[in-house]
């Protein structure tokens, strides 16, 4: 049981590994990630701009409604005044008929009725006198009848107000909380937007760290970083060039001279002075200087993988190491020579070579002469074909 839980919890973790190297397996798709966030962070901004125009229209659209509520409060207030004008005027007008009446009233009376009376010049006027106070009454009567019906349509029309008004409150409440929930999501869009801007910060660095390498290591952007960037651990060494091609390779070969004997090495031609790179990282154990036959030449012992070796760089123009030093596999150690013929006029050195080429040999263990084919541990083209990477 726990042996099965273990392994569980075993593979889990295989997978979230495998997932975090499967996230980038090359310096392309480093950059391809890149470029997505880019674009997420571009579709961010453009979310950001539409809520903040979103919270735009609901602010002008909440300052509007408020003004109208005002505006409608200021209606109301001149409704209410307009009904209290109303009244006021009912009022002046129901004096004016009471008058009017009274007047008629004391014309049944004694001391105005007769003074009336007696004003009148004869019955006819007196009639006349009449029906003019009843005129007069019957007209005020309709005047207070229309003002009643506007104070009516006033009441209406305030509680039209009223309505608005409540309309109005609710729809600033909706929009108050559309805006808060505006306002909220603008602020995840904020903190989005700056993770994304952490995110592209970092893999904008490791595009540029792996860029460097990758150009170091003549890797294509389509190789893994594995493959480009640990090659020791992998394979133990890489190439020491970045171009050439195989012009000889290790073994045994009839000589007519010596009969059966050893080509130590495998000959890359390249042209003079081509940057030399240690094969793998290690250090500088051998250095000869113009010898007669292998010229200037380099010796690097390397622990791969706790197994020592030495690697050995013949016919060099030129060397740029010193005894003793570390190297890795960017460390250019020297440039290549072996065009004889210069060389053998200039100082009589490097006789043995024939041609522009690099001889690179792998021996076995810290000292010794046993060489290895170099083909064994480095990944070369097949004889006479060209490359131009170091993997
Ligand atoms: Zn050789």
């Amino acid at each position: 049981m726990m042996k099965k839980i273990s392994y569980t919890i075993l593979c889990i973790l295989c997978f979230f590994i495998f997932v975090g190297n499967i996230s980038a397996k090359t310096l392309k798709e480093v950059k391809d990630e890149l470029n997505r966030d880019i674009a997420n962070r571009n579709a961010l901004i453009q979310k950001q701009k539409d809520v903040q125009n979103r919270i735009k229209n609901a602010q002008g659209d909440i300052s509007n409604l408020e003004e109208e509520i005002e505006k409608y409060e200021q209606e109301i207030e001149e409704t209410l005044a307009k009904i209290d004008e109303l009244n006021d005027e009912i009022e002046n007008k129901q004096k004016e008929i009471d008058n009017l009446l009274n007047f008629l009233e004391v014309s049944d009376g004694d001391n105005v009725y007769l003074e009336y009376i007696f004003k009148s010049k004869s019955f006819t006027d007196f009639i006349y006198r009449a029906a003019v106070v009843e005129q007069l009454t019957k007209y005020n009567d309709e005047l207070i009848e229309e003002m009643y019906d506007l104070i009516e349509e006033n009441k209406k029309l305030k509680i039209e107000l009223e309505d608005k008004i409540d309309k109005n409150e609710k729809s600033i409440d909706n929009l108050e909380k559309k805006l808060s929930s505006y306002n909220v999501s603008l602020k995840d869009l904020e903190t989005a937007h700056s993770n994304i801007d952490d995110t592209i910060a970092d893999r904008k660095r490791t595009v540029n760290y792996y860029e460097k390498l990758y150009k170091q290591y003549n890797c294509k952007e389509t190789v893994e970083l594995d493959t480009c960037l640990t090659v020791e651990s992998a394979s133990g060494f890489i190439r020491p060039m970045a171009k050439g091609s195989i012009s000889s390779e290790w073994g045994y070969r009839r000589c007519p001279i010596h009969g059966r004997e050893l080509h130590s090495g495998i000959d890359i031609a390249a042209g003079m002075n081509t940057p030399v790179y240690a094969a793998a990282s290690g250090v500088v154990v051998g250095i000869t200087r113009k010898s007669s036959c292998g010229g200037n030449i380099v010796t690097i012992r390397h622990n791969i993988k706790g197994t020592m070796y030495r690697t050995r760089y013949m016919h060099l123009a030129s060397i740029n190491v010193t005894m003793g030093q570390k190297v890795t596999v960017l460390t250019v150690i020297g440039k290549s020579g072996g065009g004889g013929y210069t060389l053998r006029r200039n100082g009589g050195w490097d006789r043995c070579s024939t041609g522009a080429h690099l001889h690179f040999m792998i021996l076995k263990g810290s000292t010794g002469s046993t060489t290895i084919n170099p083909r064994k541990m480095v990944n070369f083209p097949g004889k006479g074909k060209k490359f131009s990477a170091r993997w």
